[in-house]
């Protein structure tokens, strides 16, 4: 085996083109970690959030993306147990996951079932956490209630109609395009509307009985958030999960008080500290994944030397599902 590898490099914040494809020393796992054989890396809005230095944390240079990656296990560092060279698993929590090798701390590997391929092991922990914890954990919905899913046709869009439905809960869908409504549809959006459509607001009170809707989880942010305080009923929730709009919103706190609503942060980076809620949120899907109820939605796929690319067409909104990166391709 060589000792380098081809990986990913960012040494200055930009957009994607920054992006430089190097050969790196392949890494040395450390105590309690354990080196991958990369097959796949899930790409988040996050990944890209980052690259332009518009993250929640700042970005430390030079580094390689990838934090959600599948692979085969080829190396264990000093002090790990329960995982064996050879095994396919995920990691969310890991670095430099663009890379032919990349390491993971052992504790933020995520078993994945075997029937899984390595794009879908890939495609599967940021969102399904993420959708779980706002529509659970956080959210608290309940079966039969109603929950407004934006960007639906997305990575984490598509995980949380998934797990809406397989939780009985009823899904308004928001999407940009007729297309990725019918996916929306695809995966059981019992309403959906484009996120332009007039009347939106009204529109989505009204599929959720009229009394607006009890959840939502937002992930666009800007004027958008106004809008969804509006469409939400009263002593709604609303999980703040994203700002793909980039833009501010106002929140006046007056309104939250006249109609009861409460608006709950979420980032999946602090909530998995919470050993509690990590461990219920992993039970269920791993439950809900063995009755199949749950099958990652796999979206384009690119080679490792085109990740400008992928990141650029998930900036351009141009994606569905999880964009996958294969650096064995
Ligand atoms: P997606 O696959 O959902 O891609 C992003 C989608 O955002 C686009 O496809 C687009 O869908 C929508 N979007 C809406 N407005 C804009 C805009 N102005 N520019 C670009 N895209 C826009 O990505 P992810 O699943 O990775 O992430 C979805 C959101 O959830 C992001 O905001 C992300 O930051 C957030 N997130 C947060 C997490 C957390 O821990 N808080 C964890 C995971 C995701 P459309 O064209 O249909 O509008």
């Amino acid at each position: 085996m060589s000792d380098t590898m081809k990986a990913i490099v960012v040494e200055r914040l930009g957009p994607p083109e920054v992006m430089e494809l190097r050969e790196l020393p392949i890494p040395q796992p450390g105590p309690g970690e354990v080196r991958l054989r990369v097959e796949a890396v899930g790409i988040n809005f996050a990944d890209a959030l980052a690259v332009s230095g518009e993250y929640l944390t700042r970005t430390k240079l030079p580094y390689t993306p990838g934090m959600e990656f599948a692979g085969v296990v080829d190396a264990l560092g000093e002090g790990v147990s329960g995982v064996e060279v050879g095994q396919r698993v995920a990691s969310l929590g890991g670095r430099g996951g663009l890379a032919e090798y990349a390491l993971s701390p052992a504790a933020a590997l995520i078993p994945v079932p075997g029937s899984f391929s390595a794009a879908q092991a890939a495609a599967f922990p940021v969102s399904y956490f993420t959708a779980y914890h706002g529509l659970k954990t956080l959210g608290r919905g309940r079966e039969d209630e109603w929950v407004l899913v934006q960007a639906a046709a997305g990575a984490l869009g598509t995980a949380s109609i998934q797990l809406a439905k397989a939780m009985g809960m009823n899904v308004v869908a928001m999407a940009s395009t007729e297309e990725k409504l019918q996916l929306a549809r695809d995966l059981g959006a019992d309403v959906t509307l484009l996120q332009d459509e007039p009347d939106r607001v009204q529109k989505v009170r009204d599929a959720a009985g009229g009394k607006g809707v009890p959840l939502i989880l937002e992930v666009v942010g800007g004027p958008r958030f106004q809008e969804s305080l509006d469409m939400a009923a009263n002593q709604g929730r609303i999980i703040v999960i994203g700002n793909a709009s980039r833009e501010q919103a106002n929140l006046r706190p007056v309104e939250l008080m006249k109609r009861n609503l409460t608006v709950t942060g979420l980032w999946l980076t602090s909530l998995m500290m919470d050993g509690e809620a990590t461990r219920e949120a992993a039970q269920a899907l791993s439950t809900l994944m063995a009755g199949g109820r749950v099958v990652p939605q796999v979206g384009p796929t690119y080679p490792l030397a085109q990740s400008a690319r992928a990141f650029q067409d998930l900036l351009d909104r141009k994606t569905t599902g999880k964009v996958i990166i294969e650096p064995g391709r």
